[in-house]
């Protein structure tokens, strides 16, 4: 199959983004690459139709075949993560965490979530966002000792703070989180318990992480990380808050649904359900927990000592390197990672001490234990040298040859 359209100054610049993807070490863990099925299912005619509202409810005739759609994606997201009720709408996850807020606080309530210094997103209370805005934002933070989260002390916050929203869940955090702990501290304060599983939902679909399913009062997630699915969002909650959440997410914050994802949505989920995707994100953990020990027997320090899930965070604090030194240099490198705060760091979010690393997206290509080995070193070598630029030409080129081992798109497209 040729990408190509009458827009050739866009077709070309999509041209190059498919041969970046094909051709880079993709470690971003927040990125996938979605199959053929998922590709096909978001670039169709339901892209045209109007259907705000819900199936059976719709303001808009012609909303039949979308109506079963939709109907089908709730079902599989309710089988799948094993929950009373599901939204499948929210355009992001973002929209997804908004939504929560909408239907369960009035502006000005207390929240209380994880710092983004220490790991949590930007929706979970950080003064940019809405969640810090409109709405008194409180923290917990990683311990000091271990880099882990201390749930005495999180239970000390929340006696002290009385938040009646408590958000358990990250973007940068490599350990098991304790769903059943949270609830715990919600109840004891009276608050309600979201749960954002955004990077772990794919683990949790597997069985590979604990569930917050029973112990969230909302669990919210996208469904393009781990999860593999199309860029969106998911909410879910029990039957007693269905309709809050449904009418927090249309009209309340979104008005038409993009059905063209929730029809990748619905594809994705039926996915998430096979015994494959089942060993894929083993693989996933297997390939992280392995990429961390290579890392770390190269002299760099994995913060919290090590991973249980599908990323974990590097302290380039012994290597004299910042993170943002060592995105710019692996970019140009073909291996592509973000910059990231550490826990505690002393840098600025724009220079950071850390990067961040995952396996999602590799782990999809196939690679497997053996290319950890061989990413590692080659992390570890363009780091040595950060401004050589030929070192960062011939990893480029030796990046090029390993994708070329592990095609993806190259099976259907001509790159
Ligand atoms: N929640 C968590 C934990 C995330 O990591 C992210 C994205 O990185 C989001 C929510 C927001 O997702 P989106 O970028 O789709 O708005």
């Amino acid at each position: 199959m040729k990408l190509d359209g009458k827009d050739t100054k866009v077709f070309e610049l999509m041209r190059r983004e498919l041969d970046r993807e094909e051709y880079s070490l993709i470690l971003i863990a927040s990125e996938n690459y979605v199959n053929e099925d998922v590709l096909a299912t978001q670039g169709c005619v339901l892209t045209n139709k109007y259907a705000e509202g819900y199936p059976s409810k719709r303001y808009y005739s012609g909303c039949a075949y979308l109506d079963e759609i939709e109907s089908i994606a709730i079902e599989r997201a309710k089988v799948l993560f094993g929950v009373d009720h599901a939204n499948v709408q929210p355009h992001s996850g973002s929209s997804a965490n908004m939504a929560v807020f909408y239907a369960a606080l009035e502006r000005g309530d207390t929240v209380l979530g994880m710092d983004i210094a220490h790991g949590g997103h930007l929706t979970h209370g950080a003064r940019p966002s809405f969640s810090g805005k409109w709405y008194r934002a409180v923290s917990y933070a990683v311990s000091a000792e271990n880099e882990m989260l201390d749930y005495d002390e999180i239970r000390s916050i929340a006696r002290k703070e009385r938040p009646k929203l408590i958000i358990a869940g990250a973007s940068a955090y490599s350990k098991i989180i304790d769903f059943a702990k949270f609830r715990e501290i919600a109840d004891e304060v009276g608050a309600y318990l979201m749960a954002d599983i955004a990077h772990i939902a794919g683990l949790v679909a597997a069985g590979l992480h604990p569930s917050p399913a029973g112990y969230a009062h909302f669990i919210t997630t996208t469904t393009h990380k781990t999860l593999r699915g199309p860029r969106g969002g998911l909410v879910m909650c029990n039957a007693d808050l269905a309709k809050k959440i449904d009418s927090a997410v249309f009209p309340g914050i979104q008005g038409g649904p993009l059905m063209h994802v929730i029809a990748a949505k619905a594809v994705a989920l039926g996915e998430a359900m096979t015994e494959e995707f089942r060993e894929y994100q083993r693989q996933i953990i297997a390939n992280a927990k392995h990429m961390a020990k290579c890392m770390a027997d190269l002299g760099f320090r994995i913060v919290s000592g090590g991973t249980d899930n599908h990323l974990f965070l590097v302290d380039l604090t012994p290597k004299n390197v910042t993170g943002n030194e060592a995105q710019i240099a692996l970019e140009a490198s073909g291996i592509m990672v973000n910059k990231n705060l550490i826990p505690f760091d002393t840098k600025t979010p724009g220079v950071t001490s850390g990067i961040r690393l995952g396996t999602p997206a590799i782990t999809t290509r196939g690679m497997k234990e053996r290319e950890m080995e061989i990413i590692c070193e080659m992390i570890d070598a363009v780091l040595k040298r950060p401004g050589d630029r030929s070192f960062m030409d011939s990893t480029r080129a030796r990046v090029r040859e390993m994708c070329k081992s592990f095609p993806f798109y190259s099976r259907i497209y001509d790159i």
